[in-house]
């Protein structure tokens, strides 16, 4: 993403349980690919490791691995649509404090 469009405003501290998103998900910084993730995009799905947490205990492993599925999807088309408006998603600590 060599052009984007960047406003501060519209990003707030990323905030997952245990970097669950990190580590499963393999996700990172939308313009260098690290994994130090720093600030996210507003009006994101929930983090799935913060939505693990809260639902955990009610989840067999079934359950688990649809509300995986439903989390990768909806991940994805937030991260399809805002690449299409060329506004990085994730935004790491180094690239977060190059651009404000
Ligand atoms: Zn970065």
């Amino acid at each position: 993403m060599s052009k984007f469009i960047f406003d501060k405003n519209n990003y707030e501290v990323f905030d997952d349980y245990n970097d669950v998103m990190i580590q499963v998900f393999g996700i990172g910084c939308s313009l260098c690919y690290d994994d130090a993730i720093f600030q996210v995009l507003k009006n994101h799905p929930i983090a799935f490791g913060k939505l693990l947490k809260e639902q955990n205990k009610d989840l067999n492993e079934q359950e688990t691995e649809k509300l995986f599925n439903q989390q990768i999807k909806e991940w994805q088309a937030f991260e399809d649509k805002n690449f299409e408006f060329q506004k990085p998603t994730f935004i790491c600590e180094t690239c977060w404090n190059e651009m404000i």
